[in-house]
């Protein structure tokens, strides 16, 4: 609040000094217009506050160094009286271009207070202009666990992290309280370690090592990725040995970060819908301290594992244990489902809002076999916050905000008593502000233009838009599952 009485104010000293010194200052108005249009994931630039009020406020300190104590009150008639006195200060001198110092780092005053149960949700945030930004955008929404891209998802080859992200990401764990243990980075959507064809596979290997990395110079600890795909080539038991190879030869190439198989929805030739398929590539990992499971709710769901109920679920995680062994169980992904049972649809839902509905999370989000996990949130968002100093953790994610809200109750313990009519009534506070969001996006219409549901921004014209391209956009951080047989 108190930044934009600042920017309006400024405004006004800029409207006034124009008076003053008759010197032509471009309007600031389009700055306002700044919207997702202009994010970009590689844009680390903070934004700049408008030159012009840094000119206006220098001339009118230096009228106020003119002797001009008259400028007390600076009602717009005493300052009509003041240009005779101004002109001759500064005549045609140009304003020298001071480089703006860096923005004021955010507090965690600044954010709300976090709940402090033992059930760690949050969602994946946008690392957008630089991995430290990520920690900002999750401490917003009042997240104890968040998810973020290291790197570009659909790219080969990125740029190096800068030092000074790296140094800014590990000073705000520490102010902002996080664990790493409850960071859970997302791999590249390109990525197939199980890809028979091996100049493509190494390809993988290379981009699946360089993201390894960047884990361990930010200093965390687990790393998610999709296991792969046999491309409609190999046999599933080939990808599975080929994916277990690449992880062995990744513990010798790394010092410590866990490598985490993400469960899948179960579409085409992807490996990993089944826990047993998961166990496969597990019994073949030699260092297994370093390998463990992401289970995703919607990919369970979609893949025929029925969560719905308490009993379904504790039927599900007695397979998980059979299959794989709970003591691999490293993070979840929260999500509702679009698809129905067995649908093998990746198509993420807001929480309570979909085929699984808010009760199949309170069993999840109440059970000790969840707890101290990487529990993280891949539904729409709708509004994603600027990468912008001024805007950075103060706008967007509202419906991230409320989900976390609506998720740590149940981890607080507060459902229990009359559980229906709660499950219904908090069911709708996030339709409520789903629908907000989702009307707040459509009424931007064209700005939002290429940008996808996960603020991430497309070339425009690199591939053409489709039915796929939109049902992607809808599913927010995690729906490319599938573009793994189609990449392979
Ligand atoms: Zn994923
Ligand atoms: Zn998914």
């Amino acid at each position: 609040m108190s930044g934009i009485a600042l920017r309006r104010s400024a405004r006004l000293v800029t409207s006034n000094s124009v008076s003053i010194t008759h010197t032509s200052v471009p309007t600031t108005n389009h700055r306002s217009e700044r919207d997702l249009s202009e994010l970009s994931e590689l844009d680390s630039e903070p934004e700049l506050s408008p030159r012009p009020v840094k000119r206006a406020r220098k001339a009118t300190a230096s009228a106020a160094a003119n002797g001009a104590s008259q400028l007390q009150g600076s009602s717009q008639d005493t300052l009509a009286t003041l240009p005779v006195n101004i002109e001759p200060t500064e005549p045609t001198k140009k304003p020298r271009t001071r480089r703006k110092g860096p923005p004021p780092e955010p507090k965690p005053e600044d954010f709300m207070a976090r709940t402090t149960n033992r059930w760690k949700v949050g969602p994946h945030v946008s690392a957008a202009g630089g991995v430290e930004n990520a920690i900002v955008n999750a401490a917003s929404v009042g997240a104890n666990a968040f998810a973020l891209f290291l790197k570009s998802q659909r790219k080969w080859t990125s740029p190096d992290m800068k030092e000074i992200s790296i140094s800014a990401f590990k000073a705000r764990m520490k102010t902002f309280g996080y664990s790493a243990s409850h960071i859970l980075p997302h791999g590249s959507y390109l990525v197939n370690l199980g890809n028979p064809d091996e100049k493509k596979r190494e390809q993988s290997y290379e981009c699946f090592l360089d993201d390894l990395k960047r884990c361990e110079e930010l200093g965390l600890h687990l790393y998610n990725f999709h296991p792969g795909s046999t491309v409609g080539v190999a046999t599933k038991d080939e990808s599975l040995s080929l994916i277990a190879g690449c992880i062995n030869r990744a513990h010798k190439d790394t010092e410590r970060v866990v490598i985490v198989l993400e469960n899948m929805a179960g579409s085409g030739n992807v490996i990993g819908s089944t826990f047993a398929e998961l166990g496969g590539v597990i019994t073949q990992v030699e260092d297994k301290s370093r390998v463990g499971v992401c289970l995703d709710t919607c990919h369970m769901f979609a893949a025929g594992y029925d969560i719905r109920t308490n009993e379904g679920w504790n039927e599900t995680m007695a397979e998980f244990e059979r299959d794989v062994g709970l003591q691999y169980l490293r993070g979840m992904h929260l999500n509702d489902s679009k698809g129905t049972l067995g649908s093998k649809k990746d198509r993420h839902q807001n929480i309570g809002l979909g085929e699984l509905g808010l009760a199949t999370f309170a069993h999840v989000l109440s059970d000790p076999r969840t707890r101290d996990l990487p529990l993280i949130l891949e539904t729409p968002a709708y509004d994603e916050p600027g990468t912008s100093a001024s805007r950075l953790g103060k706008e967007g994610m509202d419906v991230w905000r409320k989900e976390v809200e609506v998720l740590n109750r149940f981890g607080n313990g507060v459902h229990g008593e009359g559980e229906e009519a709660k499950m219904y009534d908090w069911t709708e506070e996030i339709r409520e502000v789903v629908q907000a969001a989702s009307r707040k996006h459509d009424a931007k219409g064209k700005s939002v233009k290429g940008v996808e549901a996960g603020g991430r921004k497309r070339k425009a014209g690199k591939r053409k838009r489709g039915a796929k391209d939109a049902e992607e956009e809808e599913d927010g951080g995690d729906d490319h599952c599938e573009s793994c047989s189609e990449e392979g």
